[in-house]
């Protein structure tokens, strides 16, 4: 279930942890660690990917660098995992359920096993928004720093993109219980074929699975990264990297979106009621220093963590929030991009460093 490790984090012990939350839900949780006494990093990713966008062996990731640099990286896989089984399962979820008990749970794990030594989130896309919804719920104080990439507080879309998901979503949804992207796995006719056909239209690249997520992310017109930024490696075993979206969670996307702000989907049952209706109108909870990255070329979220870092210098002076852009990047390639070791993560090192 759970990706392969890369035997290559020279000289660190990897350990996974089995990790059930108080859902019941099983996800993965995985330490690497060269020697004691180091600050933690939870490393969370995007969802219909895996913690392994932090381990690509074919380029030098974020793990390597962390350990270089004398952190001890843990790696999650929340329910939203394409390593997981939920994405395609019966059991339905929303990304409340990531902000109540995946994202919290796993950091006060974490915390039981390093004891008073410094915790640091690395966030990454929907699992960044997911995050922030947390922190504003007050449910995982006294983080020592959070980097979000991509998105934070303030999902924002292209008006084309939001359409096409408002529209296509609705046909999707009344057809299909999830998209997948690989196309070898589904059949070349099947009753994904149109989809995939509306992906690949105008598109420069004849691999599939990258028209699904370059040229046309699930038909919606946005495009998940540059494509010049990737290993060809990479490239050819995107299918891996990236699984089935479900189509019963874009409703709660599409409040996000529509709010441009992270909202709380289950407003009736009771056990949500930890989780603020509004997350930025909670803000205020947030008690940790906060650096927002986006690619200059993120064709999803836009500038959404610029608009993020406006409202929040502007409302919560108190909070230490940046805002850093990588030129030349788009979105999932700051992680996975053969150069994102030294464009990128640099950034990420400092802002840990600093603090
Ligand atoms: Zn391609």
């Amino acid at each position: 279930m759970m990706s392969q490790m890369p035997a290559r984090f020279d000289g660190a012990v990897v350990d996974r942890v089995p990790f059930r939350t108080s859902d019941g839900t099983d996800l993965g949780l995985c330490r690497i660690s060269r020697e004691p006494g180091r600050p933690a990093v939870l490393l969370v990713h995007g969802h219909t990917v895996s913690s392994e966008i932090f381990t690509l062996p074919e380029i030098r990731n974020l793990v390597d660098v962390l350990l270089d640099a004398g952190y001890e990286p843990w790696l999650l896989d929340w329910r939203g995992s394409s390593r997981l089984p939920y994405n395609e399962g019966r059991v339905r979820y929303s990304y409340d359920d990531v902000s109540l008990y995946d994202l919290p749970e796993a950091a006060a794990y974490i915390r039981g096993q390093i004891g008073d030594r410094k915790l640091f989130v690395v966030a990454h896309c929907v699992g960044a928004m997911a995050l922030s919804m947390s922190l504003a719920a007050g449910l995982i104080p006294g983080l020592a720093g959070v980097v979000a990439h991509g998105v934070f507080l303030t999902p924002k879309v292209t008006w084309t993109v939001r359409l096409r998901s408002h529209l296509g979503g609705e046909l999707l949804r009344s057809r299909f219980t999830h998209v997948p992207v690989d196309i070898k796995k589904v059949g070349l006719r099947s009753r994904y074929t149109p989809i995939f056909g509306l992906a690949s239209l105008g598109a420069d690249c004849p691999d599939p699975t990258c028209q699904m997520l370059h040229n046309s992310a699930w038909a919606t017109g946005a495009s998940l990264f540059e494509h010049d930024k990737l290993d060809k490696r990479t490239h050819d075993r995107l299918s891996e990297l990236f699984g089935s979206v479900p189509t019963w969670i874009l409703p709660h996307m599409r409040r996000n979106e529509l709010a441009h702000s992270v909202m709380r989907w289950n407003n009736r049952d009771r056990r949500y009621a930890r989780l603020p209706e509004n997350a930025l109108e909670s803000a205020h909870r947030i008690d940790t220093p906060v650096l927002l990255m986006s690619g200059s070329k993120n064709k999803i979220w836009q500038d959404s963590n610029r608009l993020c870092h406006d409202l929040l210098s502007r409302r919560q002076p108190q909070l230490d929030v940046r805002y850093t852009e990588i030129p030349g990047y788009g979105h999932m390639d700051a992680f996975i991009g053969r150069g994102a070791a030294l464009d990128v993560f640099g950034r990420i090192i400092d802002f840990l460093d600093e603090h």
